[in-house]
């Protein structure tokens, strides 16, 4: 595949430069996306186990569902693009904006990762200032209790109707960087989705890589309708060639 020559430009011109990625990022790594139809997540009605209230009404239930998520995800490594993205923080003032909760741009090698979902590997406490790190699957124990205080355990991920993670940061990160990058996502969820728009209008490049339209593609400057590995390797071969 073409990169433009316009683009690649843009990014030799660049020193700040952000990603928002979503779902269709960590596909190529084995992880399904949210196909939200019928408002399901994976045969799970979303408000059952994607909200506090539902969490309120049946922990075990909730549980079991990021348990079944937690076993598919942890064999998941890291994809190229995942890679090219945590390289690219050797070359840019790089920052990567994640709606995953995988936890694969950590592990990709990606230090300045706003995760603005949470991380379904991190738990924490429903009733103490307890949180950790929590890698067993499957759980051994459903609901899993605090360590420190015997209380219920949550997952450490955001839920419907709950504030994201490191929004205002977020923001201040669209509004100074001057490529701007939609990876893998439906950019349907809010305020994620905002973020292509405040880029572009405090002048932003902002480039959508994504097999289907989104609503970005209304703004962005250039359009790749590829798969994430194939674009971000194709892009990263030119910048290589000018040394970038
Ligand atoms: P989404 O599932 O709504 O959209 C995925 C997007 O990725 C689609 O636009 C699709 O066309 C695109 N896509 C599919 N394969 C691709 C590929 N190989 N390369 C590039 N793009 C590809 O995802 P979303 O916008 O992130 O919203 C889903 C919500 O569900 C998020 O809030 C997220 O927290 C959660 N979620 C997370 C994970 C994860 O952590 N890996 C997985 C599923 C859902
Ligand atoms: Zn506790």
């Amino acid at each position: 595949m073409q990169i433009p020559d316009a683009l690649v430009d843009e990014m030799l011109k660049a020193k700040r430069v952000a990603a928002l990625t979503g779902a269709g990022i960590s596909a190529e790594s084995g992880i399904p996306t949210f196909r939200g139809a019928g408002g399901l997540w994976e045969g799970y009605p979303v408000e059952k186990v994607a909200t506090v209230e539902g969490f309120a009404e049946d922990p075990a239930l909730v549980w079991r569902f990021y348990d079944e998520r937690r076993v598919n995800m942890r064999n998941a490594r890291p994809n190229l693009a995942h890679k090219i993205l945590a390289e690219l923080e050797k070359h840019y003032d790089m920052w990567v904006i994640t709606q995953n909760i995988d936890g694969l741009h950590r592990e990709a090698g990606s230090k300045n990762v706003i995760e603005l979902h949470g991380n379904i590997w991190r738990v924490k406490c429903t009733l103490c200032d307890y949180h950790g790190e929590n890698r067993e699957t499957p759980l051994s124990e459903i609901p899993p209790k605090c360590p420190k205080c015997g209380a219920l355990l949550r997952p450490d991920v955001v839920w419907f109707g709950e504030p994201v993670n490191g929004v205002e940061k977020a923001f201040r990160i669209a509004k100074e960087s001057d490529v701007f990058f939609s990876i893998g996502t439906s950019a349907l969820v809010h305020p994620a989705a905002s973020l292509p728009f405040i880029a572009k209008d405090y002048g932003a490049t902002v480039v959508e890589i994504n097999p289907q339209r989104t609503p970005v593609s209304v703004i962005a400057d250039f359009i790749i309708r590829e798969k994430a590995t194939v674009a971000l390797d194709a892009l990263f071969r030119e910048l290589y060639k000018h040394k970038k």
